[in-house]
């Protein structure tokens, strides 16, 4: 595309210190994993902001932050600040983290992690995060499916169990992350009964250089077009790449290849992103 459009969103990337095993996970092992790398990246794709999620490695929520309002600053304003907080971590470090998160107006979105920490999202020690995001209209997004670590527990990870959260909590905006990956159906049906359910397609692609490539990314596509299809339209599926993962094209170059109409692909592609995180 000559001239894409910069109203793209991706709605799920890490660029962060605290990224474990970069050479052995990036889509790419000579990566250029910096905001500069990042943006050019986006850039060539026509993607015109990105939320730069914090992850579960994070020390604390305080250093979520720092990390995140220097991304924003350096990409002048086109990263996005995501924080996470680890509901395991005990009464008061989730008090701490509202308490930071009030004075934190350039948030985003909040993501948790069920699944690389064994918590389910409908855990009660959890009902101050949702009571927060409600007050302050921000999107959870939750982790669902694989997790790129051996040791977590898929359990706590399943779409299934998000959808006593989205029925307590209605006027909070959930995200399921992945597609739910692989409970594509369950996420699917999430979407299709909560209209406070969201999906992104982040990371669904292996590594190019793996022998099933191809296939994985056929497989990918009919994934993400049996969601659209589930829920009657794609007003909540949201792109995103999971970069260092995924390149940034290639996520790109997986929605722009759907076979639904234009005007769905674009809304995958950034509208939908800009409307849920209030981003125009
Ligand atoms: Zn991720």
């Amino acid at each position: 595309m000559a001239n894409p459009p910069k109203t793209r969103v991706d709605v799920h990337v890490h660029l962060t210190r605290y990224w474990r095993d970069l050479a052995g996970t990036a889509y790419r092992p000579d990566l250029a994993y910096t905001p500069k790398g990042l943006l050019a990246e986006l850039d060539r794709a026509g993607v015109g902001t990105a939320l730069a999620i914090a992850i579960q490695h994070a020390p604390n929520v305080a250093a979520t932050l720092e990390e995140g309002r220097s991304l924003l600053a350096e990409s002048g304003g086109r990263l996005r600040l995501v924080s996470t907080v680890d509901p395991t971590s005990g009464e008061e470090k989730i008090a701490e983290a509202l308490a930071l998160w009030a004075k934190s107006p350039e948030l985003t979105a909040i993501k948790l992690f069920p699944g690389y920490l064994p918590f389910y999202p409908h855990d009660r020690r959890l009902d101050p995060v949702y009571e927060f995001a409600e007050q302050h209209r921000l999107p959870v997004m939750i982790h669902q499916g694989d997790t790129l670590e051996r040791n977590g527990l898929l359990k706590f990870a399943r779409p299934i169990e998000v959808d006593e959260v989205a029925v307590r909590w209605p006027r909070v905006q959930f995200v399921l992350c992945h597609l739910g990956n692989p409970w594509v159906d369950e996420t699917a049906e999430l979407v299709y009964k909560n209209l406070n359910v969201w999906t992104d397609c982040s990371g669904l692609l292996p590594n190019p250089t793996v022998r099933y490539f191809r296939e994985t990314f056929e497989q990918a596509r009919s994934l993400l077009t049996s969601v659209v299809a589930t829920v009657g339209d794609a007003d909540r599926v949201l792109y995103g790449s999971d970069w260092p993962l995924e390149s940034i094209a290639m996520a790109v170059n997986l929605v722009e290849t759907l076979p639904i109409p234009e005007e769905e692909r674009e809304k995958i592609l950034g509208g939908n992103a800009r409307r849920l995180f209030r981003l125009d």
